[in-house]
This record gives structure tokens, C-alpha cells and sequence, in this order.
């Protein structure tokens, strides 16, 4: 058992070499990245262009071009005369097989191009090579699962019923028209597809806003979409700050739909513009994830599976988990297991073989990290490893040492999401304290319950108030299943990734039809 708890890692970087590819197409011939209109690349009338680093040395990696006010509207147009037509094909009416071949042709140029999207991951995100190649994967697994749902769900007419004398009733599923998906820089390459696929798939022209510190993969999708054949104003790729180009997208009435992934704050603020002129929303938000230890698991083996989990992007994962719950018999082994593991992680440049803990997204996110880190304490927790600043020789980097703290049941220290390694441990008496105390949070994302005894975990398990319980894992996804969030952490929908997905793109009328009277 010994040897088999000393295999679980944390995901670990292979060193990476940075393609000529990646840095051909961040250098633009030496043009600001443009964002990608109605099938061409647009500077932007604001001129204002901001550049992308690597989180890990702080070296530019391109310089953006900022996308406005007009260009928005540039874009909804776009977007809305290829998914009418404008006189020729349109998107909105394309056969759903032309549909599929088009995104099976860019899931094609992806895998041709995988070191460039890998790039985008590990120098624009930050990421490990573990992490950024499981995430690659994701490109090909979501667009086959909803090119599925699409053969499969029924668009149009359903059949039509007598719903009273000389009256009969029929309803359409229709795509909404155009759509955006604002996304946030955790899970770039993961993100863009859970939205893309099946807002495309279900007929709808799109609008993508990348997060500003990520913008790479997003315009290097929008450029392969262009070389895959995708008619222009289909896909449409508007980099920017929140503040302002995703601000005009929420602001935009011709936007008819968006699905928005990132912080319960931001989530809220967009679904109040929205909702003024009647833009539908949909919501995957942040989480601050339980895991619930019961006595009859063996702490070595658990405390290492969670703290793989748990670092999983450094924390920067939305589902993880940062607060543990585990019962009084085995809290001192656990916590001894689980400090050994916290403190055995390797900090360092992201790119470099053997790391397991890489810079954080950007300066704002270090100081934010910092402050929880020691509001934590404040709170009354004991720190095991405090965190602090780190540093990686040579790296200029914003570098964050993973911190693990003990508390006690009563003590609220750690409300918030704290979007790194971080946890705190609870010693508890009954699985029913740990219960209510994971569920005393107002996220709802992913928690789990780690016992031998699997049949108690799954009772246990569907007693979380967050949209995915788990049993002896954490951070699930399946195609197939629902991955939402309850509470903050999640608005109306069903989820991403399974086939209410596809139906939330889509929308339900009505039609009655009467005999013309006389
Ligand atoms: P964020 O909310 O700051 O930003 C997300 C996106 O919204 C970015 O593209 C940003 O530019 C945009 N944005 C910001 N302000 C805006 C505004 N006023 N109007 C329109 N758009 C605006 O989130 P983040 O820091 O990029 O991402 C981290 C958060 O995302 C965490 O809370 C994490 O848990 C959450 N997340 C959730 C899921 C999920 O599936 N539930 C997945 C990944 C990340």
C-alpha cells in the first residue's frame, strides 16, 4: 500500500519547446493579433491593443488588438447575415451533416496543429504539459459527443395535435441566431469548445470572447475555423478586457443568447445588463469544493488523491477542492500525509520538466491569493504551510506557494473561492458534521466523499448541494453528464456537456392554426 500511495503525483510538465509555428503566428508579420470578423482579421477602431504574457516569466507573447463597441456590432451583423443567409446558404438552414463536416475538419486542423494549441495552454496559460494535453483532448471528445446530439435532438416541427375544434397546434425548435460565449483563462482550449460545438452544431452563428489573459487559443481556433471552411460571420473571435468588449457584447440586443463561464460577481453583473433587453444566459460559475474523509479511509493513499486533485492547475480549476472535511480518528495521519504532499510539490517554470506548481495567472490573482492565504489566518485557522510568495530562479514569474491550514468546526475561514493549492482541513466527529459544513457554503460545484464503503459515499454524496457529487474522485467530467453549478456557482440550464446543453442553444415555440373562419 506503501508504494502505492508514493505513485499519486500531481500533474508534472515534460519540457516543452515552444514551435516556430506559435511564435510565427503570435508575431502576425508584425502586426497586433487582430481579432477575427466576418471571416477577416480586424484591427479594431479603438486602437487599443494589450499584450499577452507568459504567466510564468512575464516574456510578451503577442500583442492583441482590443475589440469595441463598433466592432461588436461589426460582428453581430456578421454573425446574423451568415446565420440568415443574406440571400445564399445560411447557417441557420444548413444541413446538419454539412454542419458536422465542417467541425470534423476543424477538429482535423487542431490535431494538425496540436504543438501550437499545446503552446497556447502551457506559455499562454500556464499550464502543465499533463494538464494541457488532457485539455487538448477535449477538442476532439466534445465535438463527437455533439455531433451525436445533433444527428440525434430533432430541430423543427414537431407533430401537430387538435388542441380545439378546428384548431391544431404544433411546435419549432429553432436556434436562437447569434450567439457568444464569454470565457474565462483557466480552461481556454476546454471552454471555447463546451461552448462552440454546440452553439454551432444547434445552428447558431457565434461571437467568442476570450478572457483577456488568454486570448492565443481562441484566435488561433478562428483562424483554422477559417482554413476548415466555415463561411464567414459564422464563428467570430473578439479578444478584449471584460470591461469593455464583453461589456458590449452583453450591452448588444442582437446577441440572443450567451453563455457565460467565469466568477459569480461578473456572472451576476452580465445577467443584469442582459436581462434589460431580453438576452437569454447562461451561467458556470466558481466553486470552493468539499471533500469529506470518512474513518475508514486509508490517509496516506487519500490525502495524496486529494492533493493531486487539488493542485490540479495549481488550484485554478473551478471544481476543485479547498476544503476538507475528514473524521477525527485518522485527521492527524491525514493531515501529516496530506502536509508531506503539499510540501513535496515542485515549484517552477511551467515549460520545465518535473513541475508540479507553476505561476498563477496574473498579478491580480497573486495578490488575491496572498490575502486569503493570511485572512485565513486572521479567521482563526492554524497554518500548516502558510503560502506565501515563491520565486523560480531565473523566472520572473507570479509564483505562489501552495498553503494547507487546520481549523476547527464553528470557525468560517475560508468562504471564498481561493483559486489556487490551497485547503483547509476540519477535523469532524460524524459524517453528518461534515455534511452540513460542506454544505454551508453558498457555491454548488463539485464535492466528494472518500470511503472504503461505497455504497455510504453515494447516500452521502447526493446529499451535497453542488451539482456533481463524487465518490472516492473529484474534478469529473463525462460527456453525457451534466456539469453545472448550484447556488453561485451556477444559473438556469442544464449544464455543460450533455444533451440539455445542445436544447439550451435552441429555443421552443409555438405555433396554432386555425381554418381560415367563414
Ligand atoms: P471572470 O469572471 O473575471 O472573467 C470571465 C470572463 O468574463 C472573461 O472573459 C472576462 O473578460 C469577462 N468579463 C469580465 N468582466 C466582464 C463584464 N463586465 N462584462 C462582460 N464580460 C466580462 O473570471 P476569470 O477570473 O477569468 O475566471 C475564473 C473564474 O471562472 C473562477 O471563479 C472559476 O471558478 C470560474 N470557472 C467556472 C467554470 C465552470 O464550469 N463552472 C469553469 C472555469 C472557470
Amino acid at each position: 500500500m506503501a508504494t502505492a500511495s508514493a505513485e499519486i503525483s500531481a500533474l508534472t510538465a515534460a519540457a516543452f519547446r515552444t514551435p516556430e509555428k506559435f511564435v510565427e503566428f503570435c508575431r502576425n508579420g508584425g502586426m497586433p493579433l487582430g481579432g477575427i470578423i466576418d471571416g477577416e482579421q480586424v484591427a479594431g477602431s479603438m486602437n487599443a491593443t494589450f499584450q499577452t504574457v507568459d504567466p510564468g516569466s512575464q516574456e510578451v507573447l503577442a500583442t492583441v488588438c482590443e475589440m469595441g463597441e463598433a466592432e461588436v456590432a461589426r460582428a453581430v451583423a456578421a454573425a446574423q447575415r451568415a446565420f440568415d443567409g443574406d440571400g445564399g446558404s445560411s447557417w441557420r438552414n444548413a444541413d446538419v451533416e454539412e454542419r458536422i463536416e465542417l467541425v470534423q475538419r476543424l477538429v482535423e486542423l487542431c490535431e494538425r496543429d496540436r504543438d501550437v494549441l499545446l503552446a497556447c495552454e502551457i506559455r499562454d496559460g500556464g499550464k502543465v504539459s499533463e494538464l494541457a494535453e488532457g485539455d487538448f483532448q477535449q477538442i476532439r471528445g466534445c465535438a463527437e459527443y455533439f455531433m451525436g446530439v445533433a444527428r440525434r435532438i430533432a430541430m423543427g416541427d414537431s407533430p401537430s395535435v387538435q388542441v380545439a375544434d378546428g384548431v391544431n397546434a404544433f411546435t419549432y425548435r429553432e436556434p436562437w441566431g447569434v450567439v457568444a460565449g464569454i470565457i474565462p483563462w483557466n480552461y481556454p482550449i476546454v471552454l471555447t469548445s463546451w461552448f462552440m460545438f454546440p452553439a454551432l452544431l444547434s445552428g447558431n452563428t457565434i461571437l467568442i470572447k476570450p478572457a483577456e489573459d488568454t486570448p492565443l487559443s481562441a484566435l488561433y481556433l478562428g483562424k483554422l475555423a477559417q482554413e476548415a471552411g466555415f463561411p464567414p460571420g459564422v464563428i467570430n473571435i473578439l479578444p478584449g478586457r471584460g470591461e469593455i468588449t464583453g461589456h458590449c457584447i452583453a450591452e448588444h440586443p442582437g446577441v440572443r443568447f450567451i453563455s457565460f463561464t467565469g466568477s459569480p460577481g461578473v456572472g451576476q453583473a452580465i445577467l443584469r445588463t442582459c436581462d434589460r433587453h431580453g438576452t437569454r444566459m447562461k451561467r458556470e460559475m466558481g466553486g470552493n469544493g468539499a471533500a469529506i474523509v470518512l474513518g475508514d479511509a486509508d490517509p496516506a493513499v487519500v490525502a495524496r488523491l486529494i492533493g493531486r486533485y487539488a493542485n490540479q492547475h495549481y488550484g485554478q480549476t473551478c471544481c476543485t477542492i479547498h476544503r476538507i472535511f475528514v473524521d477525527r480518528k485518522i485527521a492527524d495521519d491525514f493531515i501529516d500525509a496530506e502536509t508531506e504532499f503539499f510540501k513535496n510539490l515542485k515549484i517552477g517554470y511551467q515549460a520545465d520538466s518535473g513541475t508540479q506548481v507553476g505561476a498563477v495567472i496574473n498579478p491580480t490573482q497573486r495578490h488575491r491569493i496572498l490575502q486569503a492565504q493570511q485572512e485565513t489566518i486572521a479567521r482563526g485557522a492554524k497554518p500548516i504551510l502558510p503560502g506565501g510568495e515563491a520565486s523560480v530562479s531565473g523566472k520572473n514569474g507570479y509564483y505562489v506557494k501552495p498553503a494547507l491550514f487546520r481549523t476547527e468546526p464553528g470557525l468560517t475561514v475560508n468562504p471564498l473561492e481561493v483559486f489556487h493549492t490551497y485547503a483547509t482541513i476540519c477535523p469532524v466527529s460524524s459524517a453528518e458534521e461534515a455534511l452540513r459544513l460542506a454544505n454551508s457554503s453558498p457555491y454548488g460545484l463539485g464535492s466528494s466523499v472518500w470511503t472504503k464503503d461505497v455504497e455510504r459515499g453515494v447516500a452521502l454524496a447526493k446529499q451535497f448541494r453542488d451539482g456533481t457529487g463524487q465518490v472516492n474522485c473529484h474534478n469529473s467530467i463525462a460527456y453525457g453528464l451534466p456539469y453545472g453549478g448550484q447556488g453561485i456557482s451556477g444559473g438556469p440550464g442544464g449544464g455543460v456537456n450533455c444533451e440539455e446543453t445542445f436544447l439550451d442553444y435552441t429555443q421552443v415555440k409555438a405555433v396554432y392554426v386555425s381554418e381560415y373562419p367563414g
